[in-house]
């Protein structure tokens, strides 16, 4: 057994999850969990069936991709999600999807704005958009990189899908359903044509100050 199975377990169980709710579909997107200690993480292997995955499929690599556990080749986002680890202590889970509400907003340029107390609570002040790069490349890298810097836990990637962040696997799993909800309502909204209401500024602002205090916790840690 690997000395890595807990976190190898927990990308396994998590692919299989957002899977089975219609997150993840054939072999698109990617996620990975940091692993304290080794300054390394887990991630899903490069185009592999998520409902046929073992732990041993799932790769460990450290910062600067040397692999240190599974049998696999790791997703070609592996750059993007190292990138990511190193700009923010306080992410210790990601989740690339292609889900379809966000990705639609990102089609059309439209930034998802704090629309409800709750997205504000868990995905920050507003969901952004990075521009386009191809996958895998390392101008993609770069972007986003450049992007996580404010501090939010949810992007949108033009021509591409979205990216959630968070504190723990679990948390990021959450973030990726309050993703679909917040850009659903916000796209049938954009749709009648009226204004759209936006929550007061104050308000989003103690959501957000909330949101970085349970997040600091885990920047110190790492
Ligand atoms: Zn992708």
């Amino acid at each position: 057994m690997s000395e890595y199975q807990e976190y190898q377990q927990l990308v396994v169980d998590t692919a299989k999850d957002l899977t089975h709710k219609g997150f993840l579909s054939a072999t698109g997107g990617n996620l990975s969990v940091r692993i304290p200690g080794i300054k390394g993480f887990a991630i899903t292997p490069s185009n592999y069936d998520y409902l046929k995955m073992i732990p041993e499929d799932i790769c460990v690599l450290d910062m600067e991709l040397n692999p240190l556990g599974g049998e696999r080749r790791p997703s070609v986002e592996s750059t993007m999600h190292a990138a990511i680890f190193k700009a923010r202590p306080d992410v210790n889970a990601i989740i690339h999807t292609h889900q379809v509400y966000p990705s639609t907003l990102a089609l059309i340029g439209k930034p998802i704005p704090a629309l409800f107390d709750e997205q504000v609570r868990f995905l920050g002040r507003s969901v952004n958009i990075i521009p386009y790069a191809p996958s895998g490349t390392g101008m993609l890298v770069k972007t986003v990189a450049k992007h996580v810097g404010d501090h939010n836990n949810a992007y949108i990637m033009t021509n591409h899908g979205a990216l959630l962040l968070a504190g723990e696997m679990e948390r990021a799993v959450h973030n990726v359903a309050v993703l679909e909800k917040c850009a659903l309502a916000y796209l049938l909204a954009l749709c009648t044509g009226e204004k759209v209401s936006h929550i007061p500024l104050a308000v989003r602002e103690i959501a957000f100050a909330k949101l970085r205090k349970d997040q600091k916790k885990y920047g110190k840690e790492n």
